[in-house]
């Protein structure tokens, strides 16, 4: 689970992790008062959407001003000013893609002059199964750049989780920031703060970006962007509230509530799967036969008529799905009773796009001749590879006739 800036900065706050004063706007109403309880000559105006490149990214509606997601104001009344045209138009970033996000929430804060921008984040290196800090000098600017082009300024520094955060790995980043005299002190007591945060809350990534040196020469976050452990999340109740379901995919909501593991993803064939593993391979054997899966999505091994039926429902719900793959072991569930439930699915909400349904296991030929049986246009397929090779087919086919007309 991912939270806003300004929540991420409130709990830095918590850490002693020196973050600037902020005032949240949720309402244009707020927006002068909150503007005036900060001390200027500087306002920063940042609008808060769970993706990264606000700064640089633009905003579709022209009542939204010129300029990105995050603004400079020099006086209260002008910081009131851009909150009010940034709230519930809609952020364009290389993040969010070109539909970009509706601005719900813009924080205001306490603007810092900068003297240099450097990058820290904490994560889970998969390779190390190891926290490790992530640093360079090159920071605010886009970090995937960085590491793509010049890969040497990139600085991978991994704790022992034997020894946990000490103090020499807090030095080890200060030079690798190329930060002197007293600022290395000040970089310790920040790297332990953060290691602290992130390992007490469960955290999954933690980024600065950027981490600025102040002219006075004080390290200062001006960006945090945090993800959560999902599967830790029943530990901290405090940040399962800060969820903000606005935020979160239309599809991957609904498919929550139904208990169904459902993630969307960008090609063209969605897919209904039992079983993570079995998911994992549809997914790639839909790529091996040189399409993309629209979706993964696993309903369970004990999926019911109705999750069969929600599951379709979120996948034909998906204007990029052009046809859908069903692929069903029935061990535990039995093929006649999935059969039974796609049936369903289909003439409850209709099918526009070709269906190829794949069954194996228990009852295999009862679940068969009911597809079979039910009159609708329905491509049966027998393997994997069979059922992978035939939905490819038949997109293809529709969008050829589709052209054709
Ligand atoms: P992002 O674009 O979504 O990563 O948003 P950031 O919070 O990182 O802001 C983008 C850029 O705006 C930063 O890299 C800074 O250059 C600038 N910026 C943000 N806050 C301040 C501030 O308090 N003072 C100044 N001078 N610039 C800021
Ligand atoms: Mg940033």
């Amino acid at each position: 689970m991912n939270i806003h800036e300004y929540q991420a900065k409130g709990l830095l706050r918590d850490y002693q992790i020196p973050v600037g004063a902020g005032q949240i706007i949720l309402n244009s109403r707020d927006a002068d008062q909150a503007a005036a309880a900060l001390q200027g000559p500087l306002w920063v105006v940042k609008a808060q959407i769970h993706a990264g490149g606000r700064g640089k990214g633009h905003f579709i509606e022209e009542a939204a001003g010129a300029g990105g997601g995050v603004r400079l104001a020099r006086s209260a009344s002008e910081a009131a000013q851009i909150a009010r045209q940034m709230l519930d138009n809609t952020l364009v970033t290389v993040q969010t893609g070109p539909k970009g996000r509706k601005v719900g929430r813009v924080y205001l804060e306490a603007g810092a002059d900068i003297a240099r921008e450097l990058y820290l984040a904490l994560l889970i290196d998969r390779k190390t199964s190891r926290i490790s800090f992530v640093c360079s000098t090159e920071g605010g600017v886009d970090i995937e750049h960085v590491a793509a082009t010049t890969p040497e300024k990139v600085i991978t520094i991994a704790v022992d989780p034997a020894t946990g955060f000490q103090q020499w790995h807090g030095r080890a980043i200060a030079f690798a920031l190329e930060l002197s005299g007293a600022q290395i002190k000040e970089c310790v007591a920040l790297t332990g703060n953060l290691y602290r945060a992130f390992t007490e809350r469960d955290m999954e990534m933690l980024e600065i970006n950027p981490l600025i040196v102040t002219p006075a020469g004080h390290l200062h976050c001006l960006d945090a962007k945090v993800g959560f452990d999902n599967n830790a999340l029943y530990r901290h109740p405090e940040i399962a509230a800060l969820r903000d379901e606005a935020e979160e995919d239309e599809k991957e909501l609904a498919a929550s509530k139904f208990d169904l593991n459902y993630i969307t993803l960008d090609g063209s064939i969605g897919c209904m799967v039992n079983g993570a593993g079995l998911a994992m391979a549809t997914m790639d054997i839909i790529k091996l036969y040189g399409s993309a899966p629209a979706n993964f999505l696993d309903v369970g091994g004990g999926a019911s008529k109705e999750k069969v039926t929600e599951a379709f429902k979120i996948i034909t719900s998906d204007p990029n799905v052009q046809g859908i793959l069903v692929n069903i072991f029935g061990g535990i569930m039995r093929c006649d009773i999935i059969a039974d439930g796609i049936i369903a699915a289909v003439r409850e909400v209709g099918l526009q796009v070709p269906l190829v349904v794949r069954l194996e296991g228990t009852n295999v030929e009862i679940g068969k001749d009911i597809i079979r049986n039910s009159g609708l246009n329905v491509i049966p397929a027998d393997d994997l590879a069979d059922a992978a090779q035939k939905i490819v087919a038949a997109v293809k086919d529709a969008t050829h006739k589709a052209a054709e007309a």
